[in-house]
């Protein structure tokens, strides 16, 4: 990505951020194989960073970051677990809140979703039902359940520039910052990280473009730098939806026991990427590594169909 941003590279950095909620599949490994060649290719360090503040399953952080190891991919430095920036992502909502930022919620799931779905609301937006309570009605309501924090946005919506994908309009609403439980959301701690790691360059599942015009937002409110986007079609089952463990052999693990190392893993990758083979290796993918070939469209993969047929001899 040095074209299109000559000035960064010196000191910026691509990332991979997964949640160590499960093993990565074959899509997982994928985008972050896509991340730390792209950060690579254009002289940016590669960080990573386990999104450990939602879903956690013990010993799952270690297991992908042994997996990422064995498809060849390294980084700059020890991983960040997000866990421990929560202060830092508390002190950001306090500031916000100073500034007048921020509003307390207190609704419930439920009333969120029959106030987004009258006929006037936007849809998946929040509706701002809080948004100018008195403050007497605060006092009442606060004392029927802990609020959440949520961001007060000036704006609709917003257009983010996209690698891939292009320019991309999507919601901005008054989108949590901090849950009921007191603890950080996704949107606000993704935002605050990346900065804190120094990322200039985020590549990742574009099941996460519908998030970016919010995030990109809060940069703006929170007065960080806006990192260049690139979201990278995901990989679908053979029925069009999202690949997943119940989908077959997807795990480094599972398609090694089914003959497939990881040399044959990362040449079919790099095949689903557009690149010239043969592919053997992470080093092999970086040297032809070319962002402009790389497919708009979602990787379908069978794992049934992969795992029948004959297994590579790898010397
Ligand atoms: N932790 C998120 C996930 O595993 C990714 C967050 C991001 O890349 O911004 O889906």
């Amino acid at each position: 990505m040095t074209t299109s941003c000559p000035g960064c590279a010196a000191g910026g950095a691509g990332r991979y951020a997964p949640s160590p909620s499960g093993e990565l599949h074959l899509g997982n490994l994928r985008t972050a194989l896509v991340a730390w060649a792209a950060a690579r290719s254009s002289g940016r360090r590669f960080v990573l960073r386990v999104e450990d503040i939602d879903r956690v399953r013990p010993g799952a952080a270690e297991q992908q970051l042994a997996d990422l190891a064995r498809l060849g991919l390294d980084w700059d430095g020890p991983p960040l677990l997000q866990s421990t920036r929560e202060s830092a992502h508390r002190a950001a909502v306090r500031r916000l809140t100073a500034a007048g930022r921020t509003y307390e919620c207190y609704c419930t799931r439920r009333e969120i979703q029959a106030a987004a779905s009258a006929p006037h609301g936007a849809p998946g937006a929040y509706p701002g039902t809080c948004r100018d309570l008195t403050g007497t009605e605060r006092a009442r309501r606060r004392r029927e359940r802990p609020p959440a924090v949520r961001l007060r946005a000036d704006v609709r919506a917003r257009t983010v520039v996209d690698r891939w994908a292009g320019a991309y309009t999507g919601l901005v609403d008054d989108f949590v910052l901090l849950r009921n439980d007191g603890r950080p959301a996704y949107n606000l701690a993704v935002v605050l990280d990346d900065a804190h790691q120094g990322v200039d360059q985020v590549v990742r599942g574009d099941d996460l473009l519908p998030s970016t015009p919010r995030q990109a937002y809060l940069a703006v409110v929170l007065g960080l730098p806006e990192p260049q986007w690139a979201h990278v079609p995901l990989v679908l089952n053979p029925e069009g939806r999202r690949l997943a463990k119940r989908d077959g052999a997807v795990t480094l693990s599972e398609l090694a026991a089914a003959g497939h190392g990881v040399a044959e893993v990362l040449g079919r990758m790099a095949a689903s990427l557009g690149l010239p083979g043969p592919v053997r290796t992470a080093q092999d993918v970086l040297a032809v590594f070319d962002e402009g070939v790389l497919p708009r469209e979602p990787w379908v993969v069978d794992p049934a169909g992969w795992a029948a047929q004959p297994a590579r001899r790898t010397p």
